[in-house]
């Protein structure tokens, strides 16, 4: 699992590699032959061990599961070699360093230029630039790095220097690492922190050279480059010397490294089907970059690539050395964020202090753009009093103020505020509107000019002057941040007299967008001819379109609200407003009766269940954004399934806000999945509107702590309908078994507590008996990969020893001994339920199975009883 932290080692070496094993076998993938090795010359495997870890069937990280299996049946010894084997391969560290290389001279002077230049670019964020200075140094707060979920060995999350570390490679022929993340979750910011410390020499000094690259700025290159060309015009020029160092560069690819920002923002869409191997061949700039991310051009050099998730398709997923994932700040990042941006403590703890009374708001503070308005904004949160923020329409419309007033002689805005900037709001709308259209983000004088954008316009800090490595352009500008372009545009769509009437059902329907000629429909019609012949030039435009147009889409709910139709008044006719609203309730509401109908018919005796389509959670955000009831109930009263799945859908606390705001208007109860998200403590907090609807919670992988359970519970024990949870794989200790024992004396209808691989030992399984003892109801206790012990399972047999609901019982992998396998035959014995009892990879020995084996003697209701993998091997069914 990710994000968990790792165990200290302890014990024999056979057990260590039980208690370590997921670090263990992360440790071991790309090193499986050197163990091997070891092994057979201390004499412990066979080479028909060997071939057997080696099938090539299994990937990496199955075939070191499969080694460490072979090794415990091998015994003591043979898991003490291994664990050797890992020390002296971790003493003798990394080997990006172990050739000695001697660079040409002009190359120290070359490299200096650069990392000046990319220091220069780094040190300041551009959402400071405009009315605030601060350094990237005095803000940057670490953001929620993972390793994507195919790696789940590796543990604990990752810092910088890890995205071009080794851990979580899954394909080591590949050179490109992804970090993908939502818009405003910091990508940008961590590669400006990466340029920066590297730099500074900071960090990431196995790299003699770094060239970052922002595919919105090499959207506007149109000429064809060679490799060389791209780096020395598009980076840093050599003022001598340039084929020297370029060939050093060829030659010495493992000490370059070049990083791509906004891989979703390149017009086209990635592609390796136009081959090109020579650096110095010129090609279209795309041409050149995808043939970087596969290597067929620059094998060797280290590329970091980011984008945003949906924007990354299956065939650049094959070229992937690996993939992290950044999800934006933890609580704690929040809070540190918070501090840093308020240099005044007591503002600070305000501003904390008001975030914790708005759950909703401390949810969209997980993302770092709203962390940064919120903080900016601080004087109009502290304001406004009850009527604070709930929707990420709230918080754009803040900002927007905010600057408004910042720009304003008077020292508060009255009520006209937005009608006094109206034509402010037309022009940039018009540009941001445009620009979503067509892909483009970074506009000229031209641009501006067509858009009627002045230079009050420009003054009001919501462009900022687009930064250049060349320097070769003239004047261009850029939002400060794509999600307020998206915000303007939706403005423009609420606002213009000039949109025609089937601008909102598009939008609504980004994909049909897509696949529609752009040239003909409803945004088109509004484009500047310049913008047109770019589209013709350009062809079809990337899948960012369909995210950006999602992201406006969601403002134009929350701005078409009728909670903010009042700031409407004077700037537009209300009957215009109340048509655009009515239009936007159908499509959310067709939207919705879509993806109702693509519900399988269950098949006999099975529940109904749907699993959630692209495109589902974003709507119910935006029926979130619009705040009426009436919308939600009604999108609620067609769907009816007993089992709702969200796995994998990048669910956060955000999602969750909104999630519980439509699904607690479901009539019947359903089962919700929510598995392998990033739900968190603040997250299960925003579920608890919808808990009294769901009868299965399941959480599994969500980083939710004993804080989250705590919650959780003491509203699930007031819910009738809820009876089922499962909590494998968080960061759950024996404080909250506490909570889970209360839950099992006050609910007597309770049937499932699934909490396996956390981190409860003997005493929170002793809680947890405490709660066993008062249940009569409870079928089904997960606990496998913990740590109970003899104590823990002595705990729980004295607790279930005459159990007359519990079926089935799981202990694998809890360090459990024979003592504790006695204590376990005595429900075997005595309990008239049980069926199943999992015992596999504990460490009992004959004297344990010889009880169970005893006990099975007097039962007729267990099925079976698994015990493989411990200390000595058996199996009994
Ligand atoms: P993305 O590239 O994912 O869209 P950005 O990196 O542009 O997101 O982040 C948007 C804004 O959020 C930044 O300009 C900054 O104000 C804030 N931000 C993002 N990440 C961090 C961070 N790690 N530390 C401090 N502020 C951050």
């Amino acid at each position: 699992m990710i994000g968990r932290k790792k165990k200290k080692y302890q014990g024999t070496s056979t057990q260590i590699l039980l208690t370590q094993r997921p670090s263990l076998v992360s440790q071991l993938q790309g090193c499986i032959d050197g163990a091997l090795k070891a092994l057979v010359i201390s004499g412990h495997f066979s080479s028909a061990d060997c071939d057997d870890v080696r099938l090539p069937i299994h990937t990496p990280s199955q075939q070191a599961r499969r080694f460490l299996d072979h090794v415990r049946s091998k015994g003591e010894l043979a898991a003490k070699v291994v664990l050797q084997f890992i020390q002296q391969k971790q003493e003798s560290g990394s080997q990006l360093n172990e050739d000695t290389v001697t660079p040409p001279k002009e190359l120290f002077k070359y490299q200096k230029k650069l990392s000046s230049s990319v220091s220069a670019q780094s040190c300041f964020l551009s959402t400071y630039g405009g009315t605030s200075h601060m350094s990237l140094d005095d803000i940057y707060t670490e953001g929620q790095l993972e390793l994507s979920h195919e790696c789940v060995d590796v543990h604990g999350p990752l810092g910088v220097e890890d995205i071009v570390g080794t851990a979580g490679t899954m394909n080591k022929e590949a050179d490109t690492v992804l970090v993908s993340g939502d818009a405003g979750s910091g990508k940008s910011t961590l590669l400006q922190r990466l340029h920066l410390l590297w730099a500074r020499g900071a960090a990431l000094q196995d790299f003699l050279l770094i060239f970052p690259f922002s595919c919105r700025r090499l959207n506007s290159e149109h000429r064809e480059l060679s490799v060389q060309e791209l780096l020395f015009q598009h980076c840093c020029w050599p003022d001598r010397e340039q084929e020297e160092i370029f060939q050093f560069i060829l030659d010495h690819p493992h000490l370059i490294l070049f990083t791509f920002d906004g891989l979703d923002e390149l017009k086209q869409s990635f592609s390796d089907e136009h081959r090109l191997c020579c650096p110095t061949q010129r090609a279209p700039v795309h041409i050149l970059l995808f043939n970087l991310i596969q290597g067929s051009l620059m094998k060797g050099v280290r590329k970091v690539v980011t984008s945003r998730p949906e924007a990354v398709g299956p065939v650049l997923k094959k070229h992937l050395r690996k993939e992290a994932f950044l999800k934006g700040f933890s609580p704690s990042g929040i809070d540190y964020f918070v501090r840093k941006h308020h240099r005044d403590p007591t503002v600070a703890a305000k501003v904390l202090e008001s975030l914790q009374t708005n759950t909703a708001l401390l949810g969209l503070c997980h993302s770092p753009v709203l962390c940064w308005i919120v903080s900016q904004c601080y004087k109009e949160l502290l304001g406004c009093g009850e009527g604070s923020p709930q929707t990420i329409t709230d918080v754009y419309l803040m900002i927007l103020q905010h600057f408004f007033q910042h720009q304003s002689s008077q020292s508060t805005l009255g009520i006209g505020w937005l009608q006094e900037n109206l034509e402010t709001v037309l022009h940039l709308g018009q540009l941001a509107f445009e620009g979503i259209a067509t892909s483009c983000y970074i506009f000229t004088d031209r641009d501006l000019e067509t858009c009627g954008v002045t230079e009050k316009d420009i003054c009001m800090g919501f462009l900022i002057q687009s930064k250049d490595m060349s320097s070769t352009h003239s004047q261009r500008y850029e939002f400060l941040h794509v999600t307020l372009q998206c915000f303007f545009s939706g403005l423009y769509i609420v606002l213009s007299n000039d949109t025609d009437r089937s601008t909102i059902p598009k939008l609504f329907e980004p994909k049909g967008m897509r696949e529609a000629d752009l040239r003909s429909t409803c945004f088109s019609a509004c484009l500047p001819s310049t913008y047109q012949q770019e589209q013709v030039l350009e062809g079809e435009s990337t899948a960012v379109e369909t995210l950006n147009l999602q992201i406006t889409a969601t403002f134009v709910s929350g701005l078409l609200s009728q909670r903010h139709q009042s700031l409407w008044i004077h700037c537009c006719p209300s009957a215009v407003i109340e048509k655009r609203a009515k239009q936007v309730v159908r499509c959310l509401s067709k939207g919705m009766q879509k993806h109702f109908k693509s519900i399988p018919q269950p098949v006999e005796g099975e529940k109904k269940s749907m699993h959630a389509m692209p495109g589902f959670v974003w709507l119910i955000k935006c029926i979130y954004e619009m705040q009426e009831s009436r919308i939600a109930k009604d999108a609620m009263s067609k769907l009816e399934v007993d089992h709702l799945k969200l796995t994998y859908c990048k669910i956060g606390p955000v999602e969750c806000t909104a999630l519980a705001y439509v699904l607690q208007h479901l009539k019947n109860p359903v089962g919700l999945q929510l598995d392998n998200n990033s739900v968190g403590d603040v997250g299960v907090e925003q579920l608890l509107p919808c808990m009294h609807i769901c009868n299965s919670l399941y959480l599994r992988n969500n980083n939710i702590t004993d804080e989250g359970i705590r919650k959780l519970i003491a509203k699930g024990v007031q819910c009738d309908n809820f009876q089922k949870i499962a909590l494998f794989n968080n960061q759950l200790t024996d404080a909250c078994t506490q909570h889970f024992s209360h839950l099992l004396k006050t609910k007597q209808d309770f049937l499932s507590i699934r909490l396996g691989n956390n981190n409860i030992t003997a005493e929170g399984a002793k809680q947890l008996a405490e709660g066993l003892k008062f249940n009569h109801s409870l079928q089904f206790l997960g606990l496998w990969g913990n740590e109970i012990g003899d104590a823990g399972a002595e705990a729980l047999a004295s607790a279930l020893e005459s159990s007359k609901s519990l079926v089935w019982l799981s202990l694998v992998g809890n360090g459990v001994g024979s003592a504790g396998a006695c204590a376990l035959a005595n429900i075997i014995k005595n309990s008239t339920s049980l069926e199943e009892l999992w015992l596999t990879e504990n460490c009992i020995t004959r004297t344990g199975v010889e009880c169970l084996i005893q006990a099975l003697k007097h039962n007729t209701h267990v099925k079976s009883i698994w015990y493989v993998m411990n200390t000595e091997t058996y199996t009994h069914k």
